[in-house]
């Protein structure tokens, strides 16, 4: 009985799973509190570091701390001074199928948004619409200790077009990343790999990826049941699958008897 119940569960999750990883390892924060620093480098996206940050609360409001089965919450740290290698350099070493990150701009921990200009391998001109790279690229273990959030800005980027609105949920997708999140496919989700002009809450997709990561109680929601309960059942349904037999045995030792006694 037990093992039924298993694989029902099993059935009902991988049903509805579409979300995805963007590690291997199905890495995530060991803390329940994730703090978000914004630095101030950030010259072509016509909003200041100050504003990012409200939007980086905003958006943990209005999605990720929204979750009741999740265990993380964001929060919006401070505005904070970087070194200019998170300006000008690559985030990637290597794109060729996986992201090897440039240990120069490892973050110590939780997650840091940089603006970053590098116009060659992070946003070449055929890059121009890519709004950010995010990627959690200090991991230990299955553990992610600090993330990286680079938005593009270049002088000709697409974010200082959005609203303030699209702003937020554009961070609020990055953040996803840098949490451990890939895309999904579902397009009611935060995490669906493109912007759509209006996302002001998550889909289911987003709350199952973020729940698988940072499970506040019992993963899945799948309840358990005790081992004497799964025999006693077991023994209550052989009793039923015999009871024909038995019958049969009852009867005719009864029909027996009365035809000896008689
Ligand atoms: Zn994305």
């Amino acid at each position: 009985m037990r093992s039924l119940i298993t694989l029902l569960c099993f059935l009902h999750v991988s049903s509805s799973f579409a979300f995805s990883l963007n590690n291997t390892v199905s890495a995530s924060f060991s803390q329940n509190e994730v703090v978000v620093n914004v630095a101030d480098n950030c010259t072509n996206l016509g909003v200041s570091s100050s504003e990012i940050l409200s939007m980086v609360s905003d958006g943990a409001s209005q999605f990720w701390n929204t979750v009741s089965t999740s265990r993380m919450r964001l929060r919006a740290g401070s505005v904070v001074t970087v070194d200019s290698k998170f300006y000008n350099e690559k985030i990637c070493n290597s794109n060729t199928g996986s992201c090897e990150p440039n240990t120069n701009l490892t973050v110590g921990s939780g997650v840091l948004i940089t603006c970053n200009g590098e116009t060659t391998t992070n946003f070449p001109a055929s890059q121009r619409t890519v709004l950010a790279i995010t990627i959690p690229n200090n991991i230990s273990g299955t553990t992610i200790v600090g993330a990286l959030v680079a938005i593009n800005d270049r002088s000709d980027n697409v974010f200082q077009d959005k609203s303030r609105a699209q702003m937020v949920s554009i961070i609020a997708h990055e953040l996803g990343h840098a949490v451990g999140l890939g895309h999904s496919p579902v397009t009611d989700s935060l995490m669906y790999y493109t912007l759509v002009p209006v996302r002001d809450s998550l889909g289911w997709d987003d709350i199952d990826g973020i729940t698988y990561l940072y499970p506040k109680e019992q993963p899945f929601g799948c309840g358990t049941i005790s081992q004497v309960d799964s025999k006693a059942a077991g023994f209550a349904f052989m009793l039923i699958l015999l009871f024909p037999l038995i019958w049969f045995q009852l009867r005719k030792l009864v029909l027996r008897f009365l035809h000896s006694a008689s």
